[in-house]
């Protein structure tokens, strides 16, 4: 393996993260002493998980999910409960395909449960849970 291989693991499966590419960047500041750097976004195929990763020269950075965090998570929720959501949101074009791919993600053993974070107002919705860990989320603005 190399070491290449070794840095781009799945912290989740120890698999290999794939699909790299550039997403962003920022430019260096020096008045703040911050070198510039780019955001590399990439995928696990057999998790069915998004990471991103911030690289720079004084940051070397790890891969993260682009997900809610464990802390965020208030309640399960159960089946009953996903089913009246897919029906209200089946209404809705977008809104409704976007919650069938994300439900797609979502495995036998995976749990779903409300998050909140109650400094940002975007930042509610509804997380694919894996052996604790969120792994995929889907945000909306009020009320799910
Ligand atoms: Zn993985």
């Amino acid at each position: 393996m190399t070491d290449d291989a070794i840095d781009n693991r799945c912290p989740l499966c120890g698999g290999e993260i794939t699909d790299i590419r550039t997403v962003g960047h920022w430019r260096e500041r020096k008045e703040l002493g911050s070198g510039g750097g780019f955001w590399l976004a990439g995928k696990c195929v057999p998790c069915g998980v998004d990471f991103q990763k911030a690289v720079s020269k004084t940051r070397p950075g790890g891969w993260r999910m682009t997900v809610a965090e464990r802390e965020w998570l208030t309640e399960q929720i159960a089946e009953e409960e996903v089913a009246r959501l897919t029906e209200k949101l089946s209404r809705y074009k977008v809104l409704g395909a976007k919650w069938a791919e994300f439900l797609a993600k979502k495995r036998l053993a995976d749990q779903l449960w409300r998050f909140n974070n109650h400094t940002q107002e975007d930042k509610t919705g509804i997380a694919i849970v894996r052996n604790g860990i969120p792994i995929a989320d889907f945000r909306a603005f009020g009320d799910l």
